[in-house]
């Protein structure tokens, strides 16, 4: 079919009076988008607008949905249409769509129901048809290739139910201990990304988005769960949000307008040039906003959660000012961070103009469950409670800084999230720790990246996995810890090391210029240090070296340095505050029980944002967590040992 053809039999039956049967329909006009740009900043807007810009607004896949939730019944109905146009050189024979949200270990698992179920899809076009290739792969299949240039329209209509989370487990201290004791348990792994918890409706990976291109072909398989799942590559998003009328709803992009009809309101919301969208409401999210510059920043949290909402806006706020100084102009004319019932060790999640930052950090902690009955036996109870409380604000800070980051690195400057996973995730460590330097000094941004950052490389050798080079795909490292211990714990000091090399002047330079090089495009491993060799050619040798070094190679511990678990959990349940006797026994004996429990493997028990590997535990292959327990000595506390593995 082509598009001239069709419209003329369009034209042709609209002539003769009546349809033919035979009659190839011209595609639908694709959506007019020009209302969606007021997501973007005035400057953006031009620049997208350009002919001779690289990414141009006109050309990107066009997602428009009405999403409709039913509270009562946890349940949502979604009518989708995905205009896509193929912006490559050779025809393509089919488009692949994938449902993220049926892609996670919980919903892979044998016998499980997914959580997002095709009601109906179709695809435009005589013969073109739209098949399932598993839970969540859908294939549009036209009758002829694709044509470079041609436009695509498929529709598709979905359902699904919320899973519902417990309350008792958006707790820093339920979190914790559900990592370790989930360790040699089955089912875990979903992130509470399409979920509801404390009257918190969440949507991610909710629609059906293109699949990944890798090396010309549609990616089918996400090759293990560590990580982030979801798009990389730009779009432009509309939306019709059916809900409660008194509930607020926060998303992605701007709103365009509002609509009551009784107790139901539609929220129509619009955004461009994005990579991946959410949509967050409840019935008792408040609201606190404040304007930096041309960007209306916003923080959404339940009411009970007022003081972390306000300090979250805060932090948000001055990390997007560092970063603007730092790196440039924050694209949209909104960022939205919302607090979300994350579990499952995510402590926050980045979409473009909205991050989502996990409860947990929002409560006080609180002692519950098996962690609660061991802390009491062992006397430390109000110890660790009173301990954990002190830390979470500076935690709250670091995540809500390293989800700003994302704004520009993965958002702004995209990257291969599963390839290299490294090219977002290392600066955004690393910048979440330049935010803390440039607002509170060296000093404390050097105490708070050991807890945020190091801790996680520190935890990962304490727990005798090896170290590794720091740009590999995400599937590499296999078990969570090890992920999060050198893609987390070690890269950022990548950024470090090329900044000694560099100089501040230099190095910042470069910076902008990396930002000026990729935005609206995919960086690739190689970008920032290209950049500061287009920077400053001398040091060419001198950067590549370091690259090779930290990307390819394994020096952690002499970069990084060792450390002990004690020291580690003294720097963690306190930093250099005075210890306890009540401290000091907590640290003996949590110390050994941690390694006894991990037993060579762990979870991002302490960083922000970790892709758990559940599909590993349940295959047991997680590197020796169902080890038995050799003992730690003390009879007693075999005991607990035990009672806990046999959770
Ligand atoms: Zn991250």
């Amino acid at each position: 079919m082509t598009p001239r053809h069709g419209a003329l039999a369009v034209a042709l039956s609209l002539a003769l009076g009546a349809p033919t049967a035979c009659a190839q329909p011209a595609p639908s006009p694709a959506p007019d988008v020009a209302p969606w740009m007021a997501s973007l900043r005035p400057a953006v807007r031009a620049e997208l607008s350009s002919p001779s810009s690289p990414v141009t607004v006109a050309r990107l896949p066009v997602y428009d949905l009405a999403l409709r939730y039913e509270p009562a019944t946890r349940t949502y109905t979604l009518r989708e249409t995905l205009s896509f146009t193929n912006t490559e050189r050779a025809p393509m024979a089919d488009v692949v769509l994938r449902l993220y949200g049926n892609a996670t270990p919980a919903a892979t698992v044998q016998g499980a129901t997914p959580p997002i179920r095709v009601v109906r899809s179709a695809c435009e076009g005589d013969g073109c048809t739209v098949r399932a290739a598993g839970a969540s792969v859908l294939v549009a299949r036209p009758r002829t290739p694709l044509a470079p240039g041609a436009r695509l329209r498929i529709d598709v209509e979905l359902s699904g139910t919320l899973t519902e989370i417990d309350s008792a487990r958006t707790n820093i201290l339920a979190q914790g201990m559900e990592s370790l004791s989930s360790l040699g348990s089955e089912g875990a792994g979903d992130y509470g990304l399409l979920a509801t918890g404390e009257g918190i409706a969440s949507f991610a990976n909710f629609f059906a988005v293109l699949a990944r291109r890798e090396g010309g072909r549609w990616a089918r398989d996400d090759h293990g769960t560590n990580g982030d799942l979801g798009s990389d590559d730009l779009a432009n998003w509309h939306a019709v949000i059916d809900a409660p009328a008194s509930w607020t709803v926060a998303s992605s992009g701007v709103t365009l307008g509002r609509t009551t009809a009784g107790d139901r309101a539609r929220t129509e919301v619009g955004a461009v040039a994005v990579r991946d969208v959410a949509v967050v409401m409840g019935a008792t999210l408040q609201t606190e906003t404040r304007r930096v510059g041309e960007v209306e920043v916003r923080s959404v949290f339940l009411p009970g959660d007022r003081e972390a909402g306000h300090r979250v806006l805060d932090a948000a706020a001055g990390a997007l000012e560092v970063f603007e100084r730092r790196f440039g102009p924050y694209p949209f004319t909104e960022l939205d961070v919302v607090e979300a019932p994350l579990v499952g060790g995510a402590g926050g999640v980045e979409f473009s103009g909205l991050v989502t930052v996990a409860s947990m950090f929002y409560h006080p902690p609180q002692m519950s469950g098996v962690m609660g009955g061991v802390a009491n036996l062992l006397g430390v109870g109000d110890a660790i409670t009173q301990q954990m409380g002190a830390m979470l604000p500076a935690m709250l800070e670091f995540v809500t800084a390293h989800e700003v980051a994302h704004q520009y690195w993965h958002g702004l400057v995209g990257s291969d999230s599963r390839v290299h996973p490294f090219v977002d995730e290392s600066l955004a460590q690393w910048s979440a720790a330049l935010y803390l330097e440039d607002r509170y000094g060296a000093e404390r941004a050097r105490r708070d990246a050991d807890m945020n950052v190091r801790m996680n490389y520190q935890l990962m050798r304490q727990l005798g996995h090896d170290d590794g080079p720091v740009d590999r795909p995400a599937s590499f490292y296999g078990p969570t810890v090890r992920y999060a211990g050198i893609v987390y714990g070690k890269g950022p000091y990548y950024y470090n090391a090329l900044r000694e090399a560099a100089g501040d002047a230099v190095f910042f330079r470069a910076m902008r210029r990396y930002v000026n090089a990729w935005r609206f495009r995919t960086a690739p491993p190689s970008g920032f240090v290209d950049a500061l060799v287009a920077e400053h050619g001398a040091g060419a040798a001198r950067y590549r070296g370091l690259a090779h070094r930290w990307l390819q190679e394994s020096h952690g511990d002499d970069d990084l340095g060792r450390a002990d678990m004690g020291a580690m959990l003294g720097s963690m349940m306190g930093g250099d505050a005075p210890s306890s006797e009540e401290m000091q026994r907590a640290m003996e004996t949590l110390g050994p029980l941690l390694q006894q429990l991990t037993g060579g493997d762990g979870n991002g028990l302490f960083d922000p944002r970790t892709g758990g590997d559940p599909a590993r535990r349940r295959n047991g292959a997680n590197g020796g967590a169902n080890r038995p327990s050799q003992g730690t000595g003390d009879p007693d506390m075999d005991r607990v040992i035990r009672e806990m593995q046999g959770l």
